[in-house]
């Protein structure tokens, strides 16, 4: 049987594998926690990510090795060859040099560095390991920032959106719809794909390039702002990615079916639309189940993660829903509607 290694044992190694169980495959993860919800679709190694003993352990046998997270030490992932490269890492751990990148390749940004060259009001973000609005400050006066800060303009932008694609061994690029995104607090709640009049073909350009530029193999995942008619990139996660869980109800082949048809060299499956498709984050508390499932053409993907305020716990996925059948998900999935 094929064996698929996975650094990172959460929610998205775990779906991982239940998109690679029907295709013959098996898995392996690697994760400091030993409750990792992955642990339930494969077998668990528990040891912190960059434990050279627990990679080897990890890697032996498999075919490929992958990560669910793109704060994987580079080291560790190079180490064991992961897929993708090393290149989507460094860049991708790394504000500065990810939007650096984004520059070199004529990709919009905001403008970023120090405030005098970002103006005020700005967002200050750490560097590195800033996900979910952590690690973010507005500021409106000139301050000095700290080793390690980078600021950004703040974007008053129109709305968020993501494009997600992926990349075979032999280069060629498919692409799923477009997702407008909503966040609260810095956490992803909602994604609507295809986004209302989505900018496909200028969002698809923008990822083709920065695919091709790292000469990247799997799924990535570039979030975006749209302001004024204009895209910039906020940041590219080299991995299978939040706004793009819709894809397992809603397409024809799922971002993670696809992460392991890329990185095991088996040949893509098509990204085409089955039916626009609205997911909901489900956040802190287990929510009323039977109530979801009660909601007409609802899929609902519960992580097996225990809850805690501001946690992702599940998501569920309404196919083709009209705007009364989103609020009342928004509703029952959100911590207020979950029962603790
Ligand atoms: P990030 O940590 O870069 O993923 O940012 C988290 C969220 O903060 C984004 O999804 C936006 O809602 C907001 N945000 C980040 N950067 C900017 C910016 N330069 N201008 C305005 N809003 C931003």
């Amino acid at each position: 049987m094929t064996l698929v290694a996975c650094i990172g044992g959460g929610q998205l190694g775990r779906m991982l594998g239940l998109a690679g169980l029907p295709l013959g495959l098996s898995f392996r993860f690697l994760d400091p926690s030993p409750d990792a919800c992955a642990r339930e679709v494969g077998e668990l190694v528990v040891a912190p990510y960059d434990d050279r003993d627990a990679l080897d352990r990890l890697a032996v046998g498999a075919a490929v090795v992958t990560y669910e997270f793109e704060n994987v030490p580079v080291e560790a992932a190079a180490g064991v060859g992961a897929v993708p490269g090393p290149r989507a890492l460094e860049h991708g751990q790394d504000r500065l040099s990810e939007k650096e990148l984004f520059r070199s390749l004529g990709i919009p940004t905001a403008r970023f560095g120090r405030l005098e060259e970002t103006g005020l009001p700005a967002l200050v973000k750490t560097r590195r390991l800033g996900y979910d609005g952590k690690g973010q400050r507005r500021v409106d006066r000139d301050e000095p920032l700290e080793d390690g800060e980078l600021a950004e303009e703040l974007v008053a932008f129109d709305r968020e959106l993501s494009i997600v694609g992926v990349r075979a061994r032999d280069g060629e690029t498919r692409f799923w719809p477009v997702g407008e995104n909503v966040h609260r607090e810095g956490i992803l709640r909602v994604t609507r794909a295809p986004a209302r009049d989505a900018p496909q073909v200028e969002a698809e350009r923008i990822c083709t390039r920065l695919l091709d530029a790292l000469g990247y193999v799997g799924v990535i995942a570039v979030e975006l702002f749209e302001a004024g008619g204009r895209l910039l990139a906020n940041e590219f996660a080299p991995r299978v990615h939040n706004t793009a869980h819709w894809t397992i109800d809603g397409a024809e082949t799922s971002q993670f079916e696809n992460h392991l048809r890329a990185i095991l060299g088996l040949p893509l499956g098509s990204t085409a639309l089955r039916a626009p498709s609205v997911m909901v984050n489900v956040i802190g508390g287990i929510p009323p189940v039977e109530e979801l499932l009660e909601l007409p053409r609802a899929h609902l993907h519960l992580y097996g993660k225990a809850p805690r305020p501001g946690r992702k716990i599940g998501h569920v996925t309404l196919v083709d829903p009209d705007e009364e059948t989103v609020a009342r998900a928004v509703a029952l999935a959100s911590e207020e509607g979950g029962r603790g």
